[in-house]
């Protein structure tokens, strides 16, 4: 078995359901008491979630590479970072480390188009919902025709993510308020929708969804269990 490497801390609260499925996952498919091999570096999301707000990306690629490099000499053999958002600079740390990192944008886009689905609505922070680094990369590299919701709906789902999900309130109302705005992206012609932030699936099961759900937190994570017991 491979040694997973984890960047986390953003937020913890969908870094816990990250280590809860990946070591769930190993125990379902191989037995017993087997459970996963993992390096987890997890961040204070308070520094990170301020160079954001900042547009000081550059700094924060720079903590995350030094993390990236201590889950490297711990021993991972292959890195997932536990966030959406901050794919913004996996560019940054993919050339900075030895070890092969597993896009989150690139794990969604493989399971959703085996599903045979081209039409996805897309609902994260307002930096994956509208900027390149991820609409544009399932759009161009996948060939996926993306739907996001309307600006008020977007700052709506940016705001419960950083004001409630990170800081572990989870709220009926702002289930109910997802689930109008999925409902929607589905009138927009969305076939399915993608999760597209780590904390949503805390918000949003699959059973609340209106539409077929791909929560980016677990198809990661499953992602990782695959490389880690590949042969
Ligand atoms: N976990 C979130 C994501 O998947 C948002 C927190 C962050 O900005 O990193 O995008």
């Amino acid at each position: 078995m491979k040694t997973i490497g984890m960047l986390g801390g953003m937020s913890w609260e969908s870094t816990v359901e990250y280590y809860r499925i990946i070591n769930h996952e190993v125990r379902r498919r191989l037995g017993g008491q087997r459970s996963a091999k993992i390096v987890l570096y997890s961040v204070d999301f308070e520094e990170i979630e301020a160079l954001q707000n900042e547009d000081r990306w550059d700094v924060a690629a720079e903590i995350l590479v030094d993390a990236a490099h201590r889950i490297e000499s711990g021993g991972a053999e292959f890195l997932v970072m536990c966030s959406n958002t901050m794919h913004k600079v996996a560019p940054t740390i993919e050339s900075a480390i030895g070890i092969p990192l597993v896009h989150i944008a690139d794990a969604t886009a493989g399971q959703v188009r085996a599903a045979g689905i081209r039409r996805v609505g897309l609902l994260g922070t307002r930096f994956t919902m509208q900027e390149e680094f991820y609409r544009g990369r399932l759009a161009e590299r996948h060939g996926l025709d993306v739907v996001t919701p309307l600006a008020d709906d977007q700052a709506l789902v940016d705001r419960v993510i950083f004001a409630e999900l990170c800081q572990g309130e989870i709220r009926d109302s702002s289930r109910r308020e997802y689930v109008r705005i999925i409902a929607e992206l589905g009138v927009h012609g969305a076939e399915a929708v993608i999760l597209g932030c780590t904390e949503i699936g805390l918000l949003v099961r699959p059973e609340d969804s209106p539409l077929p759900a791909f929560d980016t937190t677990r198809v990661h994570a499953e992602r990782a269990v695959d490389l880690a017991l590949a042969a």
